[in-house]
């Protein structure tokens, strides 16, 4: 944890910006909850727990400023709520995700698996890939089963 705050802490130095306490209490409470795809809101409830002084505009801006120095990808599941996901450590590329359509469980792919699709892009459409985003919409193993228990 502390390790990792460390690092986000030189990323931010490293485009002049610092890693103030308002930050920190956010940045906290996004490592806490890494798996879990908050909203901006869910990140000002958790933040609120801890540090009750920081208010909703200020985690908001904190979110905004992390996702355009890439700490953490925004990403929206198409239910019109952004959320916030902090970048795997060392990844180039922002995670794919499978949402479960039917429990709206969210599982995360960390291979990168679309090396050649890239390439494939640059060539023909002459179009330098900096980053891509997948999700997959589908029903997840658990829901299956029980899918299958039914009949
Ligand atoms: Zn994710
Ligand atoms: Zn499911």
């Amino acid at each position: 944890m502390e390790n990792r705050i460390e690092k986000i802490k030189k990323q931010l130095h490293s485009q002049s910006y610092k890693l103030t306490p308002q930050r920190e209490a956010t940045v906290r409470v996004l490592l806490e909850h890494e798996e879990d795809h908050l909203s901006a809101e869910d990140v000002y409830l958790l933040v609120k727990e801890k540090s009750p002084e920081i208010g909703l505009a200020t985690v908001y801006r904190t979110l905004e400023l992390l996702s355009e120095l890439k700490v953490v990808d925004k990403i929206n599941f198409g239910d019109g709520v952004s959320r916030y996901d902090l970048r795997k450590e060392g990844a180039e590329h922002f995670h794919h995700h499978l949402v479960c359509v039917e429990c709206g469980s969210v599982k995360e792919i960390e291979e990168d698996l679309l090396g050649d699709v890239e390439k494939l892009i640059e060539s023909q459409w002459e179009f330098k890939v900096k980053d891509h985003r997948l999700t997959f919409h589908g029903i997840c193993k658990d829901c299956q089963s029980k899918q299958q228990d039914d009949k």
